[in-house]
């Protein structure tokens, strides 16, 4: 299989051919002991699920927030175990990145159904798309964007997605910080308008008739 053969293989959305509106909600960069709690509230209070693509280093620190991500009905997927451009690393650390990350996340929690793979800054290769897919994930990209992380207003996510959201879209956005990004300005780590950005986010896709679902299984 050609490498561009693979990268059809990479979903970023998820539409089927009924009558239904599915989108997927997506989180990247967590778990955070500051922020993911806020998202897993929000996500609580209106009965939604997410997926979380978590950073395996963050998840070996924060056990406690990956269980509750999986109690709570949630998907936790992978997203490296340190968050490199995965597309300038040498095989053997595309594959230590990817299984390590599964491993930790595994450790946490066992029952975790490990099914997805997140590239870090959506950087696909060959590399590690044949990584993921011998570790038995698929991989996932997304179709709407709000930047979210550059902090361009609540209303900027909120109409961003709104703007740009279909059936079958798989959102991002994102409940931690890499750790890259963490000492570049202040306001890095800070994910207070997603957490607020969500709160509107969510009621406003139900009213416009959409149903915010769990990613189906990948065949
Ligand atoms: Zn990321």
């Amino acid at each position: 299989m050609t490498y561009l053969d693979r990268l059809c293989e990479v979903r970023s959305e998820y539409a089927d051919r009924t009558e239904s509106r599915g989108v997927y909600l997506t989180f990247d960069d967590g778990p955070d002991p500051l922020c993911t709690p806020d998202v897993l509230d929000v996500l609580a209070e209106h009965r939604v699920p997410a997926t979380f693509f978590v950073i395996g280093a963050y998840a070996a620190d924060q056990p406690k927030l990956i269980r509750r991500m999986i109690a709570e009905g949630h998907e936790v997927a992978n997203h490296t175990m340190t968050h490199p451009d995965l597309s300038r690393c040498e095989l053997t650390e595309v594959q230590y990145e990817i299984l390590a990350a599964s491993r930790v996340i595994k450790m946490a929690c066992p029952q975790a159904a490990l099914r997805h793979m997140r590239a870090p800054y959506g950087m696909w290769s060959e590399e590690v798309l044949t990584t993921s897919a011998r570790a038995g994930l698929a991989a996932l990209h997304w179709s709407v964007d709000p930047r979210d992380w550059s902090r361009p207003g609540v209303n900027a996510i909120v109409d961003v997605v709104l703007a740009s959201v279909r059936p079958g879209a798989i959102v991002l956005l994102h409940d931690g910080c890499p750790p890259e990004e963490l000492g570049r300005a202040t306001h890095a780590r800070v994910r207070d308008q997603t957490v607020l950005a969500l709160s509107h986010l969510i009621p406003a896709l139900h009213g416009r008739g959409f149903s915010i679902r769990s990613l189906p299984q990948p065949h």
